[in-house]
């Protein structure tokens, strides 16, 4: 059982993804996270991937797939992709290897995800998501990690990420309806909703 969180940068997927791992016992597969933690153990792949990130730019196709190929290869239960697949050329290379049975879009529009994704912070440790409009403090009330802003949450690269997203990744909506696969979930709700909406949805293809 795979379910895919499509959406622009900002949308929640990673929030919704986490706070769905316990009650659903999905793997949560997150590029992004993956991404960084190459980054902070200054592998050859953080060290390339980490020019693209910081441009607001899509990390190359090549790299991601061997990246997911890996992980998934050492991972029983079912997924929560997220942040992945990002091309037309993901999604394929992913229909090679699992089946997917549905894929969550979460819409909202790029005022939206300046303002989120202005105030995200996050956990150095253990990568814990939060947003200064409902979290002050400056360490992680999970691991007491010290927090930060991503070198890519700028202003500009956010905007950036969001032409990106309606460019390259946008089109996996209709890849992914002429599937028959898409539940859509206005990403603006409230978040209590929205897991409801989505645990129902997963339910409902297990
Ligand atoms: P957000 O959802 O806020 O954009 P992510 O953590 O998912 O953040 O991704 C951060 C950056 O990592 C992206 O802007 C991109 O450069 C890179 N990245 C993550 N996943 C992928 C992917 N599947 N394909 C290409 N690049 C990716
Ligand atoms: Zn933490």
């Amino acid at each position: 059982m795979n379910v895919i969180f499509l959406g622009p940068p900002g949308a929640g997927k990673g929030t919704l993804a986490s706070r769905l791992v316990a009650s659903t016992g999905l793997d949560h597969l997150s590029t992004g996270d993956m991404l960084r933690e190459e980054i902070k153990n200054n592998t050859e792949l953080g060290k390339e991937a980490k020019q693209y990130i910081d441009e607001g730019k899509l990390v190359p196709d090549t790299l991601i797939i061997d990246m997911v190929k890996q992980r998934l290869s050492h991972t029983k239960a079912g997924v929560m992709f997220d942040g992945f697949p990002r091309t037309v050329a993901q999604a394929k290379a992913l229909d090679g290897i699992t089946t997917i049975d549905a894929v969550i879009n979460l819409s909202t529009t790029v005022n939206v995800v300046i303002d989120r994704i202005g105030g995200r912070r996050l956990c150095k440790q253990c990568g814990a998501v939060y947003n200064v409009s409902w979290y002050s403090k400056s360490l992680c009330e999970k691991c007491g990690g010290e927090l930060y802003t991503r070198a890519d949450d700028t202003e500009e690269t956010i905007k950036k990420r969001f032409d990106v997203y309606l460019a390259e990744t946008a089109p996996l909506i209709d890849y992914y309806r002429d599937k028959q696969l898409v539940h859509d979930i206005d990403a603006n709700g409230d978040i209590q909703e929205k897991i409801d909406a989505i645990s129902a949805i997963i339910e409902s293809v297990k």
